[in-house]
């Protein structure tokens, strides 16, 4: 039996004391009473544990508000310290005007508004478009959000700003707001404005430059190029807009003249990004470029690379025309002086090493001056040029022709067999010039003369084999023009026998071993005697020397001053002895040497022989050469003007071979030309030199000189020179230069037939 409720044993208690025992019937009813006790109890207790339990949790969730209102309370101050310490200017703003509510520190500093100030401002008063920023606050306010833009602003001082805004929506004290983010560009937008402007000055640059220019990456792909660039290659748009150097470099390589030689190049260079280099390329259509690559740089490493092109056709073009003519001779295109020299160094540079044999042929017209004065410079350059095609024509190839100046030639001929192949060049040169020129309406002929030298056997240097070819061109000169000579030694030999021959002289002066042969002067018009050249002889162990072989060492020696001396002195003696046999005034004409004229003593030497012989000065004559003048031209004259001051004539000997001009030989006081003997000799063959006779017989007349030709063998030439005017005639067709008694008794017959 269960227990009984407390409450209901205290009921019953009371009950059952008042009446006793409960009746049976009663129990059922009790028991249920007792179990509703239990049951309340038990709920009740229920309830007041679950009541219990909910203000416990209600301490608790208390307590949990209070730290929330703590943490409210933190996270406000630590908001308001990053609003604070932000780096950035923040603004909140009322969005109906744009009011400042709120300004951070940075705001104050950027904007230069003290907190207060902000608070009486609205964004109106320090944004330069006002429209906008208020349509952007409106913006936001819808979007909620307004992403990074940029605005100008100005600060309290005025100064313009740029910044960086980020709007956005935020409740600020229960209303919405705009939290307005600045950030201060200004530096950046600086930079950036530089940047822009160095870029565009740079593209300016590129663009105004007249190089071709041409950025590529590591890779080789097109960064940057100028229109230039595109211009030069004729890069059709494809390639350049694919920017890909493959179809550039193959482009590229259709127009070079060895592509070879520049994919070599760009393969190197892309071997070697740091690497800069330059070179010349040269296109098949004629165009020169110059190249210049270098590498582009950033921090020290290469992140790709500058191309540059110049276009340096026309600086070429004129570089090579200069070069030509410092190293060509502009008469006649050949190779002049200096280039010679230095094709000479290298052909024997290259013979030595390969033990080759070269030839060196020198050649020089003979009297080619003469043409030049009597018929004009133009006709003498012309038929320079025409000499020198004919020699052009006939040069091997690789061989060298080159013209030294004047009248000279020399043919440089690489790797000959033997002497006997340049002797084969020498004589068809020479053959070249055989058919006569036809220059300005005058048809010419003139020869040449060789002098011939041979690598090795004649001189191991440059400077030895021409001075060896000048001599033996001067042997050729001698033996009588139209020949060429090869270098012996014995020519330098001859010159030792010239010490020997000088002492001989010596002797022969001392033993009178001289004598002095005459040659008459015949007049053009009647034939009579009109002179007699004195012409001096050495008569050597029986043999009769003639002057040639003795003069230029008598003069180099200065012998020729005391044999001069004589000679006048004999000539003088003999034309007074002539004078009881000719009594028309007869000429004796002396010839005067170079060294002679110079002396310091011969004017006098010459007033000491009119002087002993009282011979009329008139009638004697001094033959010069015009080289004789012109070595000292001033004293030259001056001399000749002491000399005519005495009243002996003057003559120019051997005229045509030497280098005066005949304006020049005005200003002298001379008398007479003498026409040299070789132009005589061809007069009538040679139809250059009837013309240039004829010409010098015209011009003398013009000058009021008197004419006198030399040489004078054929009637031919006699009848030639008489039909022009020529005043005196001199040659073996009258007489060869002979003895005294030969001479006084040809005078004699004379007289004897005149009479
Ligand atoms: P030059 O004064 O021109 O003398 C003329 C030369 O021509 C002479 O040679 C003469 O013999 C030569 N001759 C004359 N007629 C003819 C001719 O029809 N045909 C040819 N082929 N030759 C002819 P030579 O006597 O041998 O004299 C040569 C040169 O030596 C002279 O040339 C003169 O420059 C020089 N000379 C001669 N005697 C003297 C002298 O006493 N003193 C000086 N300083 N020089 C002299
Ligand atoms: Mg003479
Ligand atoms: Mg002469």
């Amino acid at each position: 039996m269960p227990e009984q409720h407390s409450l209901l044993r205290r009921q019953l208690k009371r009950h059952t004391a008042h009446t006793g025992e409960l009746p049976e019937e009663w129990r059922a009813f009790i028991d249920a009473v007792n179990d509703a006790y239990r049951q309340s109890d038990v709920d009740r207790e229920m309830l007041e544990r679950s009541m219990n339990l909910s203000s416990a949790e209600l301490m608790r969730a208390n307590a949990d508000l209070r730290d929330v209102v703590r943490a409210l309370k933190q996270s406000e101050l630590e908001y308001r310290g990053l609003f604070e310490a932000a780096r950035d200017a923040i603004l909140i703003l009322d969005p109906a005007d744009g009011r400042v509510l709120e300004a951070n520190q940075r705001a104050c500093e950027i904007y230069g508004f003290t907190r207060d100030e902000f608070l009486d401002l609205s964004i109106t008063h320090f944004t330069e478009d006002v429209g906008a920023a208020l349509a952007r606050i409106e913006a936001t306010l819808q979007s909620g959000v307004h992403p990074g833009f940029e605005s100008v602003h100005r600060n309290k001082a005025g100064t313009r700003m740029h910044v960086e805004v980020s709007d956005s929506v935020v409740t600020y004290k229960g209303q919405p707001a705009i939290l307005s983010i600045n950030h201060d560009v200004t530096d950046r937008h600086k930079a950036r404005t530089e940047l822009q402007e160095s870029l565009s000055l740079l593209r300016a640059t590129l663009e105004s430059t007249a190089d071709g220019i041409l950025v590529v990456d590591r890779e080789g792909r097109f960064v940057t190029f100028n229109r230039r660039f595109v211009e030069m290659w004729g890069f059709s748009r494809e390639i350049v807009e694919a920017g890909d150097d493959g179809q550039a470099i193959e482009m590229a390589l259709e127009q070079l003249h060895r592509p070879d030689t520049f994919l070599e190049k760009v393969r190197e260079l892309y071997a070697q990004p740091d690497a800069e280099s330059q070179d010349i390329l040269e296109f098949k259509d004629g165009r020169v470029f110059e190249r210049y690559s270098m590498p582009q740089r950033i921090g020290g490493e290469s992140v790709g690379r500058v191309w540059s092109f110049r276009d340096v056709t026309q600086q070429r073009r004129a570089e090579e025309v200069i070069q030509h003519h410092a190293y060509h001779d502009d008469l006649t295109g050949l190779p002049n002086r200096p280039l010679f020299r230095d094709r000479l160094s290298q052909a024997l540079a290259q013979a030595q090493r390969f033990k080759q044999t070269l030839a060196m042929l020198f050649f020089d017209l003979d009297r080619f001056k003469i043409i030049n004065d009597t018929l004009g410079h133009d006709v003498g350059d012309r038929l320079l040029q025409d000499v020198a095609k004919r020699l052009i024509e006939r040069r091997r190839a690789g061989d060298t022709l080159a013209r030294l100046g004047g009248d000279e030639f020399m043919l440089l001929v690489s790797n000959i067999r033997h002497v006997g192949d340049a002797k084969t060049i020498a004589e068809d040169f020479l053959d070249a010039l055989r058919p006569a020129f036809q220059v300005g309406g005058h048809e010419l002929h003139i020869a040449a003369s060789c002098g011939i030298s041979i690598y090795p056997h004649d001189g191991e240097d440059a400077e030895t084999l021409v001075k060896n070819a000048d001599i033996a061109l001067y042997q050729a000169k001698a033996r009588g023009r139209n020949a060429y000579q090869v270098y012996e030694p014995e020519m330098n030999a001859k010159a030792l026998g010239k010490l020997v021959l000088e002492n001989q002289l010596r002797r022969a002066l001392a033993r009178e071993e001289f004598v002095v042969y005459y040659q008459p002067v015949i007049s053009g018009r009647d034939g009579s005697v009109v002179a007699t050249e004195a012409l001096v002889r050495w008569r050597r162990d029986g043999q009769l020397v003639l002057p040639a072989e003795f003069i230029s060492v008598a003069e180099a020696s200065g012998l020729i001053g005391p044999l001069g001396d004589w000679v006048l002195a004999q000539a003088c003696v003999q034309r007074q002895h002539w004078l009881g046999i000719a009594d028309t005034p007869m000429r004796m004409s002396v010839n005067v040497s170079a060294s002679q004229f110079q002396q310091q003593g011969f004017f006098d030497e010459v007033r000491r022989a009119l002087e002993v012989t009282g011979l009329d000065p008139s009638t004697l004559e001094l033959e010069l050469t015009e080289s004789v003048i012109l070595q000292h031209p001033d004293e030259g004259i001056a001399s000749l003007r002491a000399l005519a001051s005495l009243g002996v004539q003057i003559a120019i000997d051997d005229f045509g071979t030497g280098y005066s001009s005949l304006s020049y030989l005005k200003r002298l006081p001379i008398s007479a030309l003498k026409i040299d003997q070789s132009f005589i000799r061809d007069c009538i063959s040679h139809r250059n030199d009837a013309a240039i006779v004829t010409a010098v017989i015209a011009m003398a007349q013009s000058m009021n000189l008197r004419v006198v030709a030399e040489g004078v063998e054929t009637p031919e030439q006699a009848a030639f020179l008489r039909e022009r005017g020529c005043d005196e005639l001199q040659g073996f067709l009258f007489s060869p230069p002979i003895a005294e008694p030969e001479l006084t008794a040809m005078l004699e017959q004379r007289v004897r037939s005149a009479t």
